[in-house]
């Protein structure tokens, strides 16, 4: 009898051209909520419904760095279905200020799941979302679609979420065990949070390090999207969270963004009350730091959002919460899928109005851009390479830009300096000009000191990309306009020499680094200069790489074209000498000129050590130098064959090896027997707490009040609570550090570096036997938030300093500068760390 009604109902749709998407249910076999999907199985369903269905069409967009398939599904009326294209230009064209709104246009609503691994309700209410987008019984939706274009993203990061999955289905009891401290609840280090190289892929919308990112990003800009919603999880015991965000809110977001989230919120509210659920708005969830998924549409015109369930990688199927309440997947389910929807409703009600207020924010972009500068120039001052890292960030983020300008001269604020100064533009120099429609984003990433409306942020809060590429930039109050599109280059004067003595290149920028690791693992001899030198009439300060013909060129195959042919991969400039006779500072056969031994270059990892900072580093090595690293887990430690090892790297992070006396003992000998050891962020001050002769610098006594006088400061209102406890706080600001660029570890760079100050800590001046490489003065505050106690602290210390030991060193590194592989300028410096220092 079933059967036959099914066949019915089958014919019916053939019949009357309705097709219909197989539920989540039928088609994975167990009810949604009753367990974990694995990721290619929600792929599986989404293809199976665009399969079943003519208005849903899925696309792969790329592909993880473990393999797995990244897919959008599209889901229109039958009418919009069939001008897709057409309704994407037209945005397109909308966020470049092109052309107008269209009659009936509309909405493009992006909603992006599980961007954080093991916030894995995600991925199944993205399931439960497309089936009633898609369901014809579904009057609502079928309505709802007229005016809205819904592009899911059911799985930003399915490394992470199936490194939760399978830990979850591995552990979990027959019955779940709702024992919060049950290990189903606990998940093993390092989470299933962040991807493969435990990049937090929220934090890396602008700057786009990660794969999943850079190809996320490309599919979204081609869009353009008017309303973003990412769907995050939290602690267990929290209520729902939704929009409104809290404060601070970057002052680049528009009244219109504001009332648009509170209409949302309040619709959301409307349906959360309805079932008497708990929410909250207006708290913890901010809108500054502009690489998360709400800031960063915001920042391009769309309005972003973020959603919080309380669940992430602790609740599993079932959990008791501490009032008593049991948490289940399917409740979560149904509040992501609330929110979802809500969103829809409010967007297909309002796309009238929020296509224009789109149109209408890239036009004011372009034709009145906020803030006070109109411009900025960034000067190349003879490094190309750099600048054209920069480049690529700009391009990354759709901001035009040009090089050189048709007046030679400018007034501009100089970001090193503080002050407004007369400067010359040169040909070389890139010019962006902030009237153009990304003029937003633009200000955002280059104001000198960002505003903050409250104390109380959940992330860093200074970014300025001139700081963070080191590259000397003005702003301008006043538009200066390109002169040209493409970067001027110097014609490359021919080789001085055929069959050269030995090949030279400059070492300043992280495209020399890779250049020295690729010449490294094809066995190439490198040398480096200590010191500057002038030979062929051309100056070279110390860093500088020599390659000679003398002991490469028996023993590479086609030694000449090899070089050259790496070096243009890399695209640095070789030069060629004919002599090793220089004309100023040491002959190449000096013992000034230092030869680059291949470091075999180990790094700890373990329960205690920040993973972010470990993939930090792994995916510098791995990913960018292209340079073997061997992670150990730190309980294999013992097994180590220190005589073979030459680098050790232990990133932020607490390590028993360290705290274990025997094995640091171990460590030390090691060290004295020419091992080095890069030691960063907490690690540094573990090395501190043992007697190697760095010590943290300690908080300096309060000398205004006397023994007996009373501290009124003691006084605190309890309700002031949380802004009390960030006296103590640096959520990431900028501060000058004066290097001494004489020593390799500063090799590359001027003796102006920008540090991001995450971790308070500051070190004593090594005073024997050690250098201080890279030290904070008083006053070298520069931007971002640091709390008044913390403030205090920060100066006369040592950030960047080498420990001599024996015949090896201790590389201390108080802050990281591979932090989110954005501050771009360290990664010089981390390459010095490991290839130069102790050579
Ligand atoms: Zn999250």
């Amino acid at each position: 009898m079933r059967k036959y009604i099914l066949l019915l109902l089958s014919l019916a749709s053939v019949l009357t051209g309705w097709a219909q998407a197989p539920t989540p249910a039928a088609f994975l076999g167990y009810r949604l909520g009753s367990q974990f999907t694995p990721s290619y199985r929600v792929v599986d369903y989404f293809k199976a419904v665009a399969a079943s269905v003519p208005n849903v069409k899925v696309e792969q967009y790329g592909s993880t760095y473990e393999g797995r398939p990244l897919i959008t599904a599209t889901i229109a009326s039958a009418e919009n279905f069939a001008k897709l294209e057409q309704i994407r230009q037209q945005s397109y064209d909308l966020s470049f200020a092109k052309g107008s709104q269209a009659a009936g246009q509309p909405v493009i609503v992006w909603l992006s799941y599980n961007v954080h691994g093991n916030e894995a309700v995600s991925s199944e209410a993205a399931m439960k979302t497309l089936y009633e987008l898609v369901n014809n019984g579904n009057a609502q939706t079928q309505q709802w679609l007229k005016n809205v274009v819904v592009i899911m993203d059911p799985c930003l990061n399915p490394d992470g979420r199936d490194r939760y999955v399978n830990f979850y289905n591995a552990t979990r009891n027959r019955r779940p065990s709702v024992d919060v401290y049950a290990r189903e609840h606990n998940e093993p280090w390092p989470g299933g949070r962040p991807n493969h190289y435990y990049f937090d892929l929220n934090r890396d919308w602008a700057w786009q390090s990660q794969q999943e990112s850079q190809q996320r990003l490309t599919k979204y800009n081609q869009w353009m999207p008017q309303v973003h919603v990412d769907f995050h999880e939290q602690e267990i015991n929290a209520p729902y969270y939704f929009a409104p965000a809290a404060e601070p809110f970057h002052d680049a977001i528009t009244p219109w963004q504001r009332e648009l989230q509170q209409m949302i919120g309040k619709n959301n509210a409307k349906y959360f009350d309805k079932e008497g659920w708990l929410y909250f708005t207006k708290e913890r969830f901010d809108l500054f730091y502009p690489s998360y998924g709400d800031t960063y549409p915001m920042y391009n015109g769309a309005l972003g959002m973020t959603f919080e369930q309380g669940g992430s990688g602790r609740a599993g199927i079932a959990v008791l919460k501490n009032d008593g309440d049991t948490l289940t997947l399917s409740d979560r389910i149904d509040h992501h899928f609330t929110t979802g929807m809500s969103t829809i409703e409010v967007a297909a009600d309002n796309a009238e109005k929020i296509m224009q207020e789109y149109a209408r924010f890239f036009k004011d972009a372009k034709s009145n851009p906020q803030g006070a500068y109109k411009a900025y120039v960034v000067k190349a001052a003879g490094n190309p390479e750099k600048l054209n890292t920069l480049a690529d960030l700009l391009r990354k983020n759709q901001i035009s830009f040009g090089y050189g300008a048709s007046v030679s001269t400018a007034a501009g604020f100089n970001y090193y300096n503080g002050k407004t100064e007369n400067f010359t533009i040169d040909k070389e120099d890139l010019v962006i000009n902030a009237y153009q429609p990304r003029s937003t984003m633009l200000r955002v990433l280059f104001e000198p000191v960002s505003k903050l409306s409250d104390s109380l942020t959940y992330d860093i809060t200074a970014w300025a990309l001139p700081y963070a590429y080191g590259l000397p930039t003005y702003a301008l109050k006043q538009a200066v306009t390109a002169a040209s599109d493409s970067p001027y280059i110097k014609n490359n004067k021919p080789l001085a020499a055929q069959m050269p003595y030995a090949y030279l290149a400059q070492w300043n920028s992280v495209r020399d680094a890779k250049f020295l690791a690729q010449l490294l693992q094809h066995n190439v001899k490198v040398r480096f200069s200590e010191t500057s030198f002038s030979a062929s009439g051309k100056a070279f300060p110390a860093g500088t790489l020599i390659v000679t013909r003398n002991g490469n060129a028996s023993a590479i195959k086609d030694f000449d074209n090899f070089i050259t042919t790496q070096a243009n991969k890399f695209r640095i400039q070789l030069d060629a000498v004919s002599s090793g006779f220089v004309e100023k500072g040491m002959d190449f056969g000096s013992d000034k000129i230092r030869f680059i031994k291949p470091p075999k270059v180990v790094m700890l990892a373990g329960d205690n050590v920040s993973s972010l900072a470990i993939g930090e580093v792994w995916h510098y090595m791995e990913q960018q130098l292209d340079y073997p690293v061997t992670i150990v887990q730190e309980s294999n430690a013992d097994d180590i064959k220190w005589q073979e090892v030459d680098v050790l790297i232990l990133p932020n992070g607490e390590y028993r090896s360290l705290s274990d006396k025997p094995m640091a003992e171990t460590i030390k000998n090691w060290v004295k027997k020419g091992g080095k050891l890069i030691a960063m962020e907490y690690a540094a001050a573990q090395v501190a707490a043992l007697d190697w002769g760095i010590k943290v610098k300690k908080d300096e006594e309060d000398k205004d009040a006397g023994p007996d006088a009373p501290d009124y400061t003691d006084l605190k209102a309890y309700a002031n609570r949380e802004r009390e406890s960030v006296k103590q706080f640096i959520p990431g600001a900028i501060y000058r550090v004066d290097l001494d660029t004489t020593h390799p570890l500063a090799f590359g760079y001027s003796p102006r570096y920008y540090t991001l100050k995450i971790d308070s800590r500051l070190y004593e001046f090594i005073s024997s036997d050690g250098w201080n490489v890279g030290v904070i003065k008083k006053d070298n505050y520069l931007s971002g938030f640091v709390g008044a106690e913390t403030r205090k602290r920060i100066k006369d210390g040592v950030i960047f300093g080498v420990k001599e030991m024996g015949s090896g060193q201790v590389v201390l590194m108080a802050d990281n500068p591979l932090f989110r592989s954005f501050w771009e300028n360290g990664k010089l410096l981390f390459a010095n760390a490991v290839f130069f220092v102790g050579e």
